[in-house]
């Protein structure tokens, strides 16, 4: 199933995504609510899906289908060819930043280029939310605890990224994670690590992949996670991007106001927003 947060008439509501239109779940609580319900709610959503009706998807704005998830967490270096561009070794432990709650931005929004500022870059990512919450996950058994998947971009502020030892502030700036159209659920999806990954810049094939090269697989990130942590229904893992970020062109080619982003995944869809100057 393919579900949505949207907004409609000034409120955000759920949906589901049928073909090229979308069903209201009707249902009050937000995609958090309904992850974590997923057990009880899923036979009558799949009725929704299968009855008429519907509005259709160009009609309604789409939100990031998880607004305000728990945690957010991200791996970085995690794609050969992204490590030998940075220049770096292939690291033999994984290694983890956060993303703010507040950098959480809609599928086609438009993306903010803070003020004095100036060294933007993208990062498509495979984009995991758990359904099943969990401690000691092992990666055998990973798989069960993942709700579904987006695709997602890990926008980056470089040099703040660069400016000290871990990065998570100049990955958490507003609006720098944008991710959607909207969750698959994980039934739908018989192999996460075989999806080709593509990211265009004003139309320009940037960053072309497959998860398949994911140097720490998602089951291993889920059990590298949840030793010390407890994972949530609605828990947010970006899984690393491929080659082909701006910083690492030579010369270095970072976004600029009006340019457009667009991060697409197979079987999972397609979001694009374009820069903007902050303010
Ligand atoms: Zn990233």
């Amino acid at each position: 199933m393919k579900l949505a947060t949207y907004l409609a008439d000034g409120t955000v509501r759920t949906g589901i995504v049928v073909g090229e239109k979308l069903v209201d779940t009707g249902l009050d609580g937000t995609m958090m609510d309904l992850i974590a319900n997923w057990d009880e709610l899923e036979p009558r959503l799949r009725d929704k899906a299968a009855s008429e009706g519907g509005v259709p998807l160009s009609s309604i704005k789409l939100c990031a289908p998880v607004p305000r998830p728990g945690k957010i967490f991200a791996i970085g270096l995690n794609y050969a060819d992204h490590i030998a561009e940075s220049k770096m070794e292939t690291p033999t432990r994984q290694v983890w930043f956060t993303k703010a709650q507040t950098s959480i931005n809609g599928p086609f929004d438009p993306v903010q280029i803070a003020k004095g500022t100036a060294t933007a870059d993208y990062e498509v990512e495979l984009v995991a939310v758990i359904g099943r919450g969990g401690k000691h996950i092992s990666a055998e058994r990973a798989h069960e605890h993942i709700f579904g998947y987006c695709v997602g971009n890990d926008v980056t502020e470089r040099m703040w990224q660069h400016s000290g030892p871990q990065w998570s502030l100049g990955k958490s700036f507003d609006t720098h994670a944008p991710m959607g159209p909207w969750l698959t659920t994980s039934d739908e999806i018989a192999d996460p690590h075989a999806l080709d990954i593509h990211c265009w810049v004003n139309g320009e094939l940037r960053q072309s992949s497959n998860t398949s090269h994911l140097v720490f697989n998602l089951w291993q990130q889920i059990e590298h996670l949840s030793v010390g942590m407890t994972l949530e229904p609605g828990d947010v893992i970006f899984t690393g991007t491929p080659g082909g970020v701006g910083a690492a062109m030579d010369p270095r080619r970072f976004l600029a106001p009006g340019d457009t982003v667009r991060c697409e995944i197979e079987q999972l869809g397609a979001i694009e927003g374009v820069m903007v100057a902050e303010g």
